[in-house]
């Protein structure tokens, strides 16, 4: 699977995008990313604060007990092999 296309503005990447609604903030997701992409907010809700570490594993959306994250195909702007991608859209 592609995992992103260009490298500056009009990007994309596949990104895990949360459901507000159905997340718990049991922190399953944080725990299973390596490169520490996504973070719980006050134990409440997870969200995606680092866009360009994120390796598009999807191994967030394989460990959600409650089906609260799919990777979605997302604009970026920025460069990000200077690791200052970030989303047109918030999540
Ligand atoms: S694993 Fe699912 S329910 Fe748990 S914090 Fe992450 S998105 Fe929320």
């Amino acid at each position: 699977m592609e995992v992103y296309k260009g490298m500056g503005e009009g990007s994309y990447k596949w990104l895990p995008d949360v459901d507000l609604e159905r997340c718990t903030g049991c922190g399953m997701c944080a725990e299973v990313c390596t490169p520490k992409s996504l973070k719980i907010v006050n134990s409440d809700f997870a969200v995606l604060v680092r866009a360009d570490t994120c390796g598009s594993e999807g191994h967030c959306v394989e460990s959600c007990p409650d089906d609260a994250i799919h990777m979605e195909w997302v604009e970026m702007t920025g460069e990000h092999t200077a690791g200052e991608w970030k989303t047109v859209m918030r999540l």
